[in-house]
């Protein structure tokens, strides 16, 4: 990328070139980024985005990189993070505002530690807050929505605080996807006082149930599909037959099949093609549509 457009951009935030997609998320798989941009302060975003119009840079923010299936082929222009300089948490009684860069276990665990319920569902999904807001992210039958009081944005050089009926949170849908150029910067969660004990044992209770159930010791991006209105995805990949299914270095897990691996350095290719493969198979033989519940990025 042009010096010129680095310097100003390192004027206003750290600026890093030439990096992995791969690396930045959970999957690891993806080709490279020109640059990587880690904002420091609210008052930075404005010049940082008029450089990136005034370049036609176009621009993604990435949290943990935990919902995303990159392609291979390299993203000419900006990432966006905010898990380095954007994770305080600040909690008053049973209020917490919180930075879209937290990781959203390690809010999970603070508020355990301060006997306040509400985010124990939050313990096994290894995202950021932001990354859940936009993502509606949910177990257990609870999800964002049901603790959200309002969410901090930043968009056409205003900031705003929209109330949780403002976000439209759906199942694993927000207003945020609408709005892609949108920038969650924060958020107040409303939690409730409970014993310490009865909420470290009921995550305690879950992790062991994640444990038994998900493989977690190969990368991969959670749940690739959303479950369609009747039944559940994994029902319907067990169905044709499809549990512990390979192509290439893309396995579907014997686990649970709807997380597929990156079991031996999958390229997005042979990831995609595989969960191509899976939708057609599903659809020829129960005519059900299946949708991914990642977020495909930087594809054509
Ligand atoms: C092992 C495993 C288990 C999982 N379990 C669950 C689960 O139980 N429930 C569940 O719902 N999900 C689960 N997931 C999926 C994933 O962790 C969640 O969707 C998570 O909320 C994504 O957060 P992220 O920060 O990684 O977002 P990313 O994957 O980085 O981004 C997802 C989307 O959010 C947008 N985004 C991120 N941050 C911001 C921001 N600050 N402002 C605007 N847009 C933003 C991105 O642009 C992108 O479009 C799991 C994933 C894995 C790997």
């Amino acid at each position: 990328m042009d010096k010129h457009i680095i310097n100003s951009l390192s004027q206003y935030c750290t600026v890093a070139q030439k990096q992995s997609l791969a690396k930045m998320t959970t999957l690891r798989i993806g080709g490279e980024a020109d640059i990587v941009l880690y904002p420091e302060t609210e008052i930075s975003l404005e010049p940082i985005f008029a450089v990136l119009k005034e370049n036609n840079i176009p621009y993604k923010v990435i949290g943990k990189g935990s919902d995303l299936l990159c392609s291979d082929k390299p993203f000419h222009g900006a990432i966006i993070r905010l898990d380095k300089n954007f994770t305080n948490m600040y909690f008053d009684e049973e209020l917490v505002t919180v930075q879209a860069g937290a990781s959203i276990i390690a809010l999970s665990i603070e508020a355990m530690k301060k006997g306040l319920s509400g985010l124990e569902f939050c313990s096994g999904i290894p995202g950021t807050v932001g990354g859940a807001i936009f993502m509606n992210a949910g177990a257990y039958k609870s999800s964002m929505e049901h603790i959200i009081d309002s969410v901090f944005v930043y968009h056409d050089g205003i900031f705003q605080w929209l109330s949780n009926k403002d976000c439209k949170f759906g199942y694993r849908t927000s207003v945020f996807q609408q709005h892609t150029d949108w920038l969650i910067l924060g958020a107040k969660i409303k939690l409730v006082k409970q014993d310490y004990k009865l909420i470290e044992k009921l995550m305690e209770d879950r992790r062991e149930r994640r444990m038994a159930s998900q493989p977690l010791d190969y990368p991969s991006c959670g749940s690739v599909f959303r479950n369609p209105e009747k039944g559940n995805a994994w029902e319907y990949i067990d169905g044709i037959g499809y549990r512990g299914k390979k192509h290439g270095g893309a396995l579907v897990s014997e686990k649970h099949c709807n997380f597929i691996l990156n079991y031996d350095g999958a390229s997005a290719k042979e990831y995609m093609e595989l969960v191509n493969e899976i939708k057609a198979k599903v659809k020829e033989k129960y005519d059900i549509e299946l949708h991914t519940e990642m977020e495909l990025f930087n594809w054509d």
